[in-house]
């Protein structure tokens, strides 16, 4: 198989196509690819094949005219899954609540604070570069530090098929090989330039919600919490070149048929664009039941004002998961017509956010309520 592969690998790599779905609405407004689509059926999401390079263009393009996170899926070419059977693995009531209020003040500002500064202190966390892969390898090893005196704790890099960036997974490992996921993208990009190599910080886009990720994992360390369920925390590959690392993943769980309880995304934490509320929670493309766990959540929990809105599109990271058929959620920073509008450039600094991650900390006690609510 191997040398199969490689073959296989040697002809695409020279040729290789990636299939592109994207929504007709969008293309409208890049002329120069629409004689490349075909559409499927009477669907509004048209595809086309695309190589690496175009694939790079095309994710610019698209970012710089419709402003967007994501915004188009490449990889995959079949229709989405019809989500089943999901309402039986979220709890209707809070059972945990002596030991999540006990949790909720781990959380610290100033942890955020250096995580992000760190994580966006990397030149770019472009997919196709060296940095971004560095990036992603020294993750690994902070996520190993913390977790190194959790016997039951693992942390492995997912490597991908068709690029050099890995993704990074730490697993706490339950009695049951259930699993409860929090995830978001590791990656960056500056669509202001057509050189990958640019400076592409991504404090908020997505160094913040790693940093989010990273801070709950901490605190689950520091406890040697024992889950029922495994709980699995991820940062993703690739997202900002069509949704790549956790289509991947998405798929091979799927394919797997490993079980989820449900996901949770976080992407873009940091940025306080909507002055009245803590958090939005987005509609479109997850699963309602999970929305309405996390409005218990953050009623009983954060007492925080929160409103919902919607994307549109794939705008992130959840799409996939709902896209294979698991229960997905996506906590936002703002309503979308307020968001960041510094991501995807060179300034997409801390200092937007007035140098404090103040914002981002309700997020990490949304995430320690939800690990421990849903490991019930
Ligand atoms: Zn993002």
């Amino acid at each position: 198989m191997i040398f199969l592969l490689s073959i296989l690998h040697l002809f695409s790599t020279s040729v290789h196509a990636v299939p592109v779905n994207v929504h007709i609405s969008d293309l409208v407004q890049l002329p120069e690819y629409s004689t490349k689509a075909f559409s499927l059926s009477a669907s509004p999401i048209v595809e086309l094949d695309l190589s690496d390079e175009e694939l790079s263009s095309f994710a610019r393009k698209l970012h710089s005219t419709r402003n967007r996170c994501g915004g188009f899926v490449a990889g995959e070419t079949h229709a989405p899954v019809v989500q089943k059977n999901l309402n039986d693995q979220i709890p209707q009531s809070l059972l945990r609540q002596p030991e999540v209020l006990a949790l909720l003040p781990e959380a610290q500002e100033a942890n955020l604070k250096e995580f992000i500064l760190w994580f966006s202190s990397f030149k770019t966390r472009n997919y196709s570069t060296d940095s971004g892969v560095h990036a992603m390898v020294e993750l690994a090893d902070r996520w190993r530090a913390l977790t190194k005196n959790v016997p039951h704790a693992e942390v492995t890099l997912y490597q991908h098929a068709d690029w050099r960036q890995p993704s990074v997974i730490v697993k706490f490992k339950g009695e049951s090989a259930d699993e409860i996921i929090i995830g978001g993208h590791g990656d960056s990009i500056n669509t202001d330039s057509g050189d990958p190599e640019a400076h592409a910080p991504g404090a908020d886009d997505n160094a913040a919600g790693i940093g989010v990720i990273t801070e709950i994992v901490r605190i689950l360390a520091d406890k040697n919490y024992r889950p029922k369920s495994t709980l699995t925390f991820m940062a993703y590959a690739a997202e900002e070149v069509g949704l790549r690392g956790y289509m991947e993943i998405a798929a091979d769980y799927r394919a797997k048929g490993i079980p989820v309880k449900g996901v949770l995304q976080f992407d873009g934490t940091n940025y306080k664009g909507s002055q009245d509320l803590g958090l939005i929670l987005i509609e479109d493309l997850v699963d309602p039941r999970l929305n309405t766990f996390l409005e218990k959540l953050i009623g009983t929990y954060l007492k925080l004002p929160f409103a919902y809105d919607s994307c549109g599109y794939a705008c992130s990271d959840h799409y996939s998961w709902t896209y294979h058929g698991f229960s997905s959620a996506f906590p936002f920073e703002s309503r979308i017509k307020e968001e960041n509008p510094h991501i995807h450039t060179a300034r997409d600094l801390l200092s937007v956010s007035r140098d404090n991650a103040y914002h981002a900390v309700p997020f990490v006690r949304l995430g320690l309520a939800y690990m421990l609510e849903m490991d019930q």
